[in-house]
């Protein structure tokens, strides 16, 4: 990984999603368009391209920057501190 971030960087191995969905928009009743994964607790949450925007809102509640992405075959990372992105 060339001209990422130190958050992206210290990430040694992906955590993937446990379930494919997102529970906050389950709990809501809302529709996710796609998911992502957060890297500092795995928990995974919809992405910006979804109403709710649920991944965003837990990297900064939770300071928890990095995520990625939960959809099957796509394999990169993304810092929403730092607005980097890294393929893996
Ligand atoms: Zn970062
Ligand atoms: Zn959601
Ligand atoms: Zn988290």
């Amino acid at each position: 990984m060339e001209s990422t971030c130190s958050h992206i960087e210290a990430i040694e191995e992906v955590k993937h999603p446990a379930k494919h969905v997102c529970q906050e928009c389950i709990r809501m009743g809302a529709q996710w368009v796609h998911l992502r994964t957060c890297q500092s607790c795995g928990v995974t949450l919809c992405c910006d391209s979804s109403p709710p925007r649920h991944a965003s809102a837990h990297a900064r509640a939770a300071s928890h920057p990095v995520i990625a992405s939960a959809e099957p075959g796509e394999r990169w990372l993304y810092c929403f501190h730092d607005d980097a992105f890294a393929e893996y």
